[in-house]
């Protein structure tokens, strides 16, 4: 999509002045005065931890919760989010979603997409945030966020996120040093090194994670899976599962992907804290993977003199995992809710287990050999 802009940007001094003289203190600042003079073990642990606290309010609250309604949350944990989104600086939780949807309705596109990978790194990562291209496509009267319009602590925020964030953000690496008595360490860790590195992981979800990594669930947008990401924020690199099902309360969705939000709002839903927490369906999942599969092989066997053999025998093994899949779910299905009910006879509740499971040795030996044919051209 190469639809180009026509008006001249506007910068936005305030954010190049800000962004710059921050980054410049953490990299030059920050080592020096460790060199000049050593850090005290307090002012990094306080330094990581409030960047661990604010990056997981961006991906609990912010992404996972705000932009994407993934689970429900009860107001004291909605608090908590929202403050930690003010420590975080990346502007209001109403702002940051209404942005983050149109990235998500209109990814890659030029003009539509906030922060359009299509445009290439710098624009991705920050650039978007120094300027203002200001032909009305970016007004922000968040017309696609009515509900959180309705949220009064989403609103409350809003109301008073530069106060609130600036406030934050001076206040408690201020009392943290006089506590402490170390000054200038916990301004330079806990406030300066702790916002830029939070800042530009953040920011990698946007640029690197549409750039670096693979994607095994759709290959229609530039969004990738990539586990250096995640682990760096909190889960958030599993991207390209995200942009395909960006309504699941997980991004990394098997339980060894390192997705600590998920676990978060997956443990206090155990407590009432959270709930509704909405997740796709394994069959749905295998069907994506599948499906980018066939299309990867399609697209790369196009030129071969004998691509249409290969296609069908693609698509027929294709058909067969497919339908194998929707057999297994049905028996899973069938077979949970009759142990649930427990309203059939315990041998009827049986044969349905052991339906289920042969259905699934079924399909596990029909996936490997989709896999081995379609890897081979894929
Ligand atoms: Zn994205
Ligand atoms: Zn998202």
């Amino acid at each position: 999509m190469s639809e180009q802009t026509n008006s001249k940007p506007e910068f936005i001094w305030i954010n190049i002045i800000f962004f710059g003289l921050s980054f410049i203190a953490a990299i030059i600042l920050v080592p020096w005065y460790g060199f000049e003079y050593g850090y005290h073990f307090s002012s990094w642990a306080w330094g990581i931890g409030l960047w661990l606290f604010s990056s997981t309010s961006i991906s609990m609250g912010y992404h996972r919760l705000w932009s994407h309604k993934a689970y429900e949350a009860h107001p004291v944990l909605k608090v908590i989010l929202a403050f930690g989104g003010c420590l975080a600086l990346q502007n209001s939780a109403l702002h940051w979603s209404s942005d983050h949807r149109k990235h998500h309705k209109d990814v890659d596109h030029d003009v539509l997409d906030p922060y359009s990978a299509s445009r290439g790194f710098w624009h991705s990562h920050i650039g978007w945030l120094l300027k203002r291209e200001d032909n009305g496509r970016y007004d922000q009267d968040y017309k696609n966020s009515p509900d959180l319009q309705r949220d009064p602590i989403v609103m409350f925020q809003h109301k008073y996120y530069w106060l609130l964030s600036v406030g934050v953000n001076v206040a408690i690496p201020l009392l943290l040093g006089l506590a402490y008595g170390l000054f200038w360490e916990m301004l330079l860790v806990a406030g300066v090194w702790r916002l830029v590195w939070s800042h530009h992981l953040t920011f990698f979800i946007n640029s690197l994670a549409h750039i670096w990594g693979t994607r095994p669930y759709t290959e229609e947008n530039s969004a990738r899976d990539n586990i250096v990401l995640a682990v760096l924020t909190g889960g958030e690199g599993y991207h390209n599962y995200h942009h395909k099902f960006q309504y699941d309360y997980r991004n990394g969705v098997r339980w060894w992907h390192f997705d600590p939000s998920k676990w978060w709002i997956k443990a206090l839903s155990w407590i009432g804290i959270t709930k509704n927490l909405k997740a796709v369906s394994v069959e749905k999942i295998e069907k994506a993977k599948a499906e980018t599969l066939l299309l990867k092989a399609k697209e790369k066997t196009a030129h071969l003199a004998n691509a249409e053999e290969i296609m069908q025998k693609l698509h027929d093994e294709y058909e067969q995992l497919v339908s194998k899949l929707s057999e297994v779910y049905a028996a899973q299905k069938q077979w949970l809710e009759a142990k649930k009910n427990k309203l059939l006879e315990s041998y009827e509740q049986l044969n349905l287990r052991q339906e289920y499971e042969q259905l699934k040795k079924n399909f596990e030996l029909q996936k490997a050999s989709w896999l081995q044919l379609a890897k081979q051209y894929a």
